[in-house]
């Protein structure tokens, strides 16, 4: 039977050069031959967050490399700013709980962006707050957030900015140290265009000596042994080496297409995507719609996980539908990573004969 292809956002599709690159001979953690990838890696990463700082791999899901940032960035009793706009935010206020450190929450309306100008008067008005815990693409909404203008809001005050670009990350323009980001978190499965299982951080100057200072105790995700690790280009525990060898493959083919290139494919995505859509005379959800992915309402009448199993088992195709209170209301339909123009226009063509169908 033919394989499915995703549409999600994430886990996404993994090139065949990243799937043979995985699939090569295991080789030992602590030797030279698997250093010199590990190098590479790390050097490489450093250009798509366009960042000279440290950049850290955990054998993780996203939410770890969001967890090394809550318990490396903050100390218990700390105040921190939450964006909450969506699933994703959400998860930055229970990580923040998790760890005793109290919030100020700007609560959006979701599938809407926020207001830097309501993150600059939370500012003024604490100015005991710590990190700006921000996402700059909230899947669940598919809302890509103005994180150049909230580094602005930032960059003045004493806090840091930490980004969840976990769905971001080479599908939505970041200019890590240019725009004054601090710390960013990202994850293979999206567009890095890998199977999931690596975790991202990248740490800028003014975060490095915040961890440096800290008290917190943790273990798994603590960046100073991490970073004393990589000084000798490797990690404190045994890293997900084939993991790494994908990792290395897919962004050595990022670099190759060029950074600029790779994110004006994907607003090039979005446009054809969201056209395509709106065609069908359906609605987009967000009102700040981002290039990795693109949410509609699903119309009046229509039965959203219907649509969604026919696709999946007539189409083979797999969308994400809505999560939390927008289950069963919206469609996701991702294009972020390994994707192209032929492949956004098959899943619009499938859609529509499944909606006509409806
Ligand atoms: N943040 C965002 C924006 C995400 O889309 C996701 C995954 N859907 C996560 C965090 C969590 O990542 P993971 O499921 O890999 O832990």
């Amino acid at each position: 039977m033919k394989d499915k292809r995703l549409f999600t956002p994430g886990p996404t599709e993994v090139p065949k050069e990243v799937l043979k690159a995985i699939s090569g001979k295991v080789m030992h953690h602590r030797k030279k031959e698997f250093s010199g990838i590990f190098e590479n890696v790390i050097k490489n990463s450093a250009k798509v967050f366009r960042s000279q700082g440290e950049i850290f791999l955990f054998s993780s899901s996203g939410t770890g490399a969001m967890e090394a940032s809550v318990v490396n960035f903050t100390s218990p009793g700390d105040k921190a700013l939450v964006i909450i706009s969506g699933k994703f935010g959400q998860r930055w206020a229970q990580l923040c709980s998790a760890f005793d450190v109290e919030t100020e929450i700007i609560d959006c309306t979701w599938g809407e962006a926020v207001d830097p100008g309501k993150v600059r008067e939370c500012l003024q008005s604490n100015p005991d707050i710590k990190a700006v815990f921000a996402t700059l693409l909230e899947t669940s909404t598919a809302v890509v957030h103005p994180i150049k203008e909230l580094a602005e809001a930032v960059r003045d005050t004493n806090a840091l900015l930490i980004v969840d670009a976990v769905s971001g990350l080479a599908c939505e323009e970041l200019e890590t140290d240019q725009w004054g980001v601090d710390i960013v978190a990202a994850a293979s499965h999206k567009a890095l265009m890998n199977p999931p299982g690596l975790g991202l951080l990248c740490v800028g100057d003014k975060a490095r000596q915040v961890y440096e200072k800290n008290t917190r105790k943790c273990y798994y995700w603590d960046l100073k042994k991490a970073s004393a690790s990589l000084k000798n280009l490797q990690t404190p525990y045994t890293p997900a080496v084939n993991m790494v060898y994908g990792l290395d493959k897919a962004i050595e083919m990022l670099l190759k297409e060029g950074m600029e290139n790779v994110w004006q494919r994907h607003r090039d995505l979005a446009t054809i995507a969201r056209e395509g859509l709106k065609d069908m005379g359906l609605e987009l959800f967000a009102l700040s719609p981002s290039n990795g992915l693109t949410a509609v309402k699903v119309p009046e009448g229509k039965d959203c996980k219907k649509i969604l199993t026919s696709l999946e088992e007539d189409a083979r195709m797999v969308f994400a539908g809505g999560q939390s209170h927008l289950k069963g209301k919206i469609i996701r339909v991702a294009h972020m990573g390994w994707c192209f123009e032929k492949d956004i226009r098959r899943a619009l063509d499938a859609l529509k004969k499944e909606l006509d169908k409806q």
